[in-house]
């Protein structure tokens, strides 16, 4: 790919240009897990939550905003305090601590570690002798290490940031079932916050201690799982499934199949399952990333989180970090309204089919996106360098700017007037443009180059003659003459034609 050999300049672009900064707080020398989005990332998030928003809509989602405290019985209930839970490497003689799955996949690359249990992780820490790093002592035992930050609320109450958004929505279910007049399956999605105290993160942005989430719940009947309408428009697409019985034979290319297939081979159970892979494969589509860095992973029987019956990954290879994950859908059955019902002593079971009298507590599916490793893996994907000339290749209504314009020269007051025109006129019409006055000609060029900007407007002498204006294309170079009064319409058909 085209970013191999230009890892350094392209992670330098990030903070150059303002995407992503960290770790936070950086003049105090930063602690490791927090990072911070500078004006150009806040833009392509803001982008990428606007395309969600709308697309989600058109599937009957609606939106929900939770805490991101909440009281420790809400853990308690959830099973994140006994079993949200890493396994640790803790060397007994200078307390260097490791996850130890990452650890042991650094030292053995051939073996397949995902999916293995405690025990099993000790027996390789024995055959292979695996020792501390720091100070060569033998690691002999697993330590499990809670992944939940844990704070005060008012004097005395325990109280844990929310390691996912997921929990707080299912909270609000007796809320939903009435507001959204008991037709199932109900649809909500959350966007926020989330927190984990990671051991040692190490991957940059990719394993952030206070990161992003934006997550989709479906509450469904049983019955709907397995018979439901939606999946009959969509059965026919083919996603990139590489199922566990394919892991196991150590092969990482996945197969396009269809649901359908799917479904009728057994790799996926239940039809509104496949559903949910299929949306968060079309949600992804719609960011622009192409086929070959997608692939669906699925878990293996113990990765899987503890209220799981099945769980795939929507995962984006990149040259820095490998296959990322940036979504995960997981079948969490009857698990927390079940656990949640019996905890607050509410009843959860509504009647969800034609009969009235046979009720029962909803099933959960879940896709759930991770925010910040979609900007990155977004900036990564898009990122080329093409004879020196850096350019990234963002879909033009992901871009942090749709259009920048540059007057030829700032000290002719004719030309400057009318630049600024032209990019008070783009703003009206809902385009969002950046003026930008100082510097050479080509190095304003280079700078939105460097940002993404599909569009670059210059307004030069033969301007205040012709009322026109030169349209250069970031990706073909091309300069067109348009006339001044057409622009914002022919960028706005620009756009629409690269949506479609
Ligand atoms: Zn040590």
């Amino acid at each position: 790919m085209k970013i191999k050999d230009n890892i350094e300049t392209f992670n330098s672009l990030i903070k150059r240009r303002g995407f992503i900064w960290g770790p936070s707080p950086e003049i105090y020398g930063g602690l490791a897990g927090f990072y911070s989005m500078g004006p150009a990332g806040m833009a392509v998030k803001n982008n990428v939550l606007s395309i969600f928003r709308k697309e989600l809509r058109s599937y009957g989602f609606e939106e929900v905003e939770c805490p991101t405290i909440m009281p420790e019985v809400v853990w308690e209930a959830s099973g994140h305090l006994e079993r949200f839970i890493d396994p640790v490497l803790k060397c007994k003689r200078c307390s260097s601590v490791y996850r130890a799955d990452k650890f042991l996949k650094d030292e053995l690359p051939d073996l397949m570690i995902d999916g293995l249990s405690f025990a099993e992780m000790e027996a390789l820490l024995e055959k292979n002798e695996i020792k501390c790093p720091d100070c060569e002592t033998r690691f002999e035992k697993i330590e499990e290490y809670n992944l939940m930050l844990k704070t005060k609320v008012g004097v005395d109450n325990i109280a844990y940031l929310r390691p996912e958004t997921a929990t707080t929505t299912y909270l609000l279910f007796n809320r939903l079932d009435q507001v959204m007049r008991r037709r199932y399956p109900i649809k909500v999605f959350q966007y926020g916050k989330a927190y984990r105290n990671e051991i040692s993160p190490r991957q940059g942005v990719l394993r952030m201690r206070s990161f992003d989430q934006f997550e989709l719940q479906l509450f469904i009947s049983k019955e709907q799982e397995f018979n439901f309408e939606e999946f009959e428009e969509v059965k026919e697409n083919e996603l990139p499934l590489l199922d566990w019985e394919l892991q196991e034979q150590n092969i990482d290319k996945p197969n396009n199949r269809s649901l359908e297939d799917a479904i009728e081979k057994g790799m996926l159970k239940k039809p509104a399952y496949a559903y949910c892979l299929f949306l968060a494969h079309y949600l992804t589509k719609k960011l622009g990333y192409p086929d070959e860095v997608i692939r669906y992973r699925q878990h293996s029987p113990n990765e899987r989180a503890h209220y799981a019956d099945d769980a795939w990954d929507l995962e984006i290879y990149t040259e820095q970090y490998g296959w990322v994950e940036i979504c995960g859908i997981h079948d969490r059955t009857d698990y927390d309204l079940k656990r949640h019902g019996a905890f607050s002593n509410q009843n959860f079971e509504v009647a969800m089919g034609s009969d009235p009298k046979e009720k029962e507590v909803p099933q959960i599916l879940e896709v759930a996106f991770g925010v910040d490793r979609i900007i990155y893996t977004l900036l990564e994907t898009n990122f080329t360098v093409e004879e020196e000339r850096i350019n990234l290749k963002l879909k033009n209504y992901l871009a942090p700017n749709v259009v920048a314009v540059f007057p030829l020269v700032k000290n002719k007051e004719n030309i400057r007037n009318l630049a600024l025109k032209i990019h008070n006129d783009l703003q009206d019409h809902l385009i969002s443009s950046f003026y930008d006055e100082s510097g050479s000609i080509g190095k304003r060029y280079r700078r939105q180059d460097e940002l993404g900007t599909p569009y670059c407007i210059t307004i030069d002498y033969d301007s205040l003659d012709d009322n026109a204006a030169t349209i250069r294309d970031r990706d073909t170079m091309d300069q067109t003459r348009v006339k001044i009064p057409k622009i914002p319409e022919v960028i706005r058909e620009k756009l629409l034609k690269s949506k479609l």
